[in-house]
């Protein structure tokens, strides 16, 4: 009897407790898998957009700014030749150079061309800016009028356009648009030509125009790779530091600023 009440008590309790068992467990699976969603989701939220591609925004603020301040400060940099032309709505922000001459420049830089043309007035001299910042239009007249004396010479269209881009850059290709260039005379010999290396304007520029963030754009020896014949007279600001390296190495800005390998 013992045995069968023992097997009978055996058997009339087991059913009570599997459906407390299953009925505990069916309760703690649900709420385990919704806690682990809850630890995922708090996981996921800081990381990136659905995208994969947009980087979290605080994560990466400040390599932003320093991509924002690199490219402020390569603004004086900017290389314009025949083969980096500027876009056609280039529109620096200018400032008169002299209100005689009507000459404007880059307002950023203004303030260190000034400075250099006192110093030289300091010293006797007489520097005169015959040409600054010119626009796309005036660019175009400027080529077109020496295409227009080639062809008067007998070149054909071709090697009119040709001849003339030895000495005027084509329209976009010239820096005097960046508002960056400046044509500096002696005013007593405005002559564009090879006469003005004798003035002691140049030879105070050529020897001192660094200091004030000024290269010589068109060097004598660096003709090949300006693809610009000797201008004594045309000076570009790039800042001071890449000045003093340009000047004092012998280089020409497509060296300095697009250097080969
Ligand atoms: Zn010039």
């Amino acid at each position: 009897m013992q045995s069968r009440k023992h097997t009978r008590g055996r058997t009339a309790a087991s059913p009570l407790r599997r459906i407390r068992f299953f009925t505990i467990l069916g309760l703690l699976i649900p709420l385990s898998l919704i806690s682990v969603l809850i630890w995922a989701m708090a996981q996921i939220q800081p990381g990136p957009s659905p995208s994969g591609t947009a980087p979290a925004f605080p994560r990466d603020t400040p390599s932003l700014i320093l991509a924002g301040e690199g490219q402020e400060a390569s603004w004086q940099l900017r290389l314009v030749n025949s083969t980096h032309p500027l876009p056609g709505d280039w529109n620096p922000d200018l400032s008169v150079i002299d209100p005689i001459t009507g000459e404007n420049f880059d307002s950023r830089a203004l303030e260190y061309l000034r400075a250099m043309l006192d110093a030289m007035e300091r010293e006797g001299l007489q520097p005169l800016v015959c040409s600054g910042y010119r626009s796309y239009e005036s660019q175009e007249a400027i080529f077109q009028q020496n295409v227009e004396t080639a062809l008067c010479q007998g070149y054909t269209q071709e090697e009119a356009e040709e001849q003339a881009a030895l000495w005027v850059m084509p329209p976009g290709c010239s820096e005097h648009q960046s508002g960056l260039a400046a044509d500096i005379v002696s005013a007593e010999n405005q002559n564009l030509d090879e006469t003005q290396e004798d003035t002691p304007e140049q030879a105070w520029l050529h020897a001192h125009c660094q200091e004030y963030g000024f290269i010589l754009r068109y060097p004598q020896d660096k003709t090949e790779l300006t693809g610009v014949n000797y201008e004594p007279w045309h000076y570009r600001y790039v800042g001071e530091e890449a000045a003093r390296d340009i000047m004092s190495q012998g280089l020409c800005l497509e060296e300095y600023a697009a250097p080969p390998g």
